[in-house]
């Protein structure tokens, strides 16, 4: 069957989670394997999980086309409008990811303690998600317990973002990844989840130094 959208990457079924199958083994890591989501949803779910890897910093997901868009984020996002948060894009992560808690093991793909410091539900601001995309303009409005109200993820060079919040309602000055630091699934801290996940002393005394950390 001819597909008339010839922009897109899917050329097999799992194409678009091919990348994220390719770089972890899922005998070793506790992450879920990666399948495409199925059928039309009401609403559009999004994640925010902080991840002590090498470095600290926040992988923002957004649920689209069956997968959730993937963007790391050293710093965090900041719901302060004069911060332009630098977004690295990474690859497409299947929707069953917006569960994973946990610790993935030293030595696999982005080991060390991965928390849901937030999610909820998104709607896009523009009328077309994948012309917003191509364009590198996306406009869109988050439904999480930290994050909401209007937001922008602008394009500067191929896979580099800018993640900025727009001044509404849900703006202000308050530093929220240090406000708000523990999970919103098991309110637990990093090493909260690193201790009862069974890491290693290296990687507990790591989730022990980012909760530490005040970003900013
Ligand atoms: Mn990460």
């Amino acid at each position: 069957m001819k597909k008339d959208h010839p922009s897109s990457a899917d050329l097999s079924q799992y194409g678009r989670l091919a990348e994220y199958n390719r770089k972890r083994r899922f005998g070793v890591t506790p992450e879920p394997k990666g399948k495409l989501g199925q059928g039309k949803k009401t609403s559009l779910e999004f994640v925010v999980q902080k991840h002590r890897a090498s470095r600290l910093h926040y992988d923002f997901r957004l649920e689209h086309d069956g997968v959730m868009l993937s963007w790391a984020v050293p710093k965090g996002p900041s719901i302060d409008p004069s911060h332009k948060r630098f977004a690295m894009q990474t690859e497409d992560h299947p929707i069953e990811y917006n569960q994973f808690e946990g610790v993935i093991p030293e030595g696999e793909y982005g080991g060390g303690t991965v928390m849901i410091w937030d999610r909820g539900t998104w709607d896009p601001e523009v009328a077309d998600v994948d012309k917003a995309l191509a364009k590198g303009d996306l406009k869109f409005r988050l439904h999480g317990k930290k994050l909401s109200g209007s937001w922008v993820l602008v394009r500067m060079r191929p896979r580099q973002w800018l993640l900025i919040k727009h001044r509404d309602d849900a703006a202000a000055t308050e530093d929220i990844t240090a406000a708000k630091s523990r999970s919103v699934a098991s309110r637990r801290s990093l090493a909260g989840i690193a201790r009862k996940a069974g890491a290693s002393a290296r990687q507990l005394a790591q989730a022990e130094e980012a909760d530490k950390a005040a970003p900013s």
